[in-house]
């Protein structure tokens, strides 16, 4: 079998490599989880690389190297409590302590962790390319373009992105989830955005309206019930069911907000 794997010294390395064929191996829960949907014969391994295994606070913004796995970023005085309460979604100890934070939004899975939250707060990534010049996306635009070979050199979130919080939806901790919920809500302007398995990570624009407005829980559930997307009926429960956890976790998320005076 030729199988290689190298262990990078440099970003830019990193991003030669990938552009030859590699794959970036990070903590390697997903890459070389049995079943995985994609698997590398060559791959270049970026947790060494200097520089991407810190968390700093810049200008009002929390980066995350590509190295910093669940548990360092839990452990961080940077880390805003909101990703905290998304990052301890991953419940075993043993992974939060391999899987990087930037694998989780490389993988973008439709059961993601951290997706829906990654969306409410607009969070962006920044990316290399092998002549080492970054740029920074936001993470819509990388889930919706995927460019590829492109590391993740950082993930970058608001530190004080406004109210937000995320409830995810699994039969137990260690089950994968059928459904993630995140609002943020900051100056009267309300972002939900939903992770749902089978479908993906997405941010609804009609609830996110209808909850700047302060919508109560039937409309919420109602215009759930109306979502474009392909909400499949599956083990975890009905179509039906699933619009309607999201529209009533929307309605108590806004109530909860509603008493801690974010609105
Ligand atoms: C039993 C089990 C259950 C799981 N359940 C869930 C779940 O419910 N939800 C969920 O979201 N995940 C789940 N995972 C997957 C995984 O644990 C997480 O997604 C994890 O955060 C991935 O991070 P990693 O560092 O291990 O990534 P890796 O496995 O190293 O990489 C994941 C993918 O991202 C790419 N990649 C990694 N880092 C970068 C980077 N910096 N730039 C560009 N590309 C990069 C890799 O090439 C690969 O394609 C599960 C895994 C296992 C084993």
């Amino acid at each position: 079998m030729d199988e290689r794997l190298v262990m990078a010294s440099s970003a830019r390395e990193a991003a030669v490599l990938a552009a030859g064929g590699a794959g970036y191996l990070a903590g390697g829960t997903e890459l070389m989880r049995l079943g995985a949907a994609r698997h590398c014969r060559k791959m270049v391994s970026i947790r060494r690389i200097e520089g991407l295994g810190k968390v700093e606070e810049r200008d009002g913004e929390v980066l995350i190297g590509a190295a910093v796995t669940f548990q360092e970023a839990l452990q961080s005085q940077l880390v805003p409590a909101y990703l905290k309460e998304a990052l301890s979604f991953m419940g075993s100890r043993t992974k939060r302590n391999m899987a990087t934070v930037a694998g989780n939004v490389a993988a973008w899975r439709d059961d993601s962790y951290l997706a829906a939250t990654m969306l409410a707060v607009a969070a962006e990534v920044e990316l290399m390319n092998e002549a080492g010049a970054t740029r920074r996306l936001s993470v819509a635009e990388w889930a919706r373009t995927r460019p590829e070979h492109r590391l993740i050199g950082r993930v970058i979130v608001p530190a004080e992105p406004g109210w937000v919080s995320s409830k995810r939806y699994a039969n137990t901790m260690e089950s994968l989830s059928y459904l993630v919920v995140s609002l943020c809500l900051s100056q009267g302007e309300a972002r939900a955005a939903l992770c749902v398995k089978g479908v993906g990570a997405f941010v609804s624009p009609e609830l996110s309206e209808a909850l700047s407005r302060g919508a109560g829980e039937d409309e919420l559930v109602e215009l759930s019930y109306g979502l474009d997307e392909a909400i499949p009926t599956d083990m975890y429960g009905s179509e039906r069911y699933k619009r309607y956890l999201a529209g009533v976790t929307l309605a108590r998320m806004l109530e909860d907000a509603e008493r801690d005076g974010a609105r």
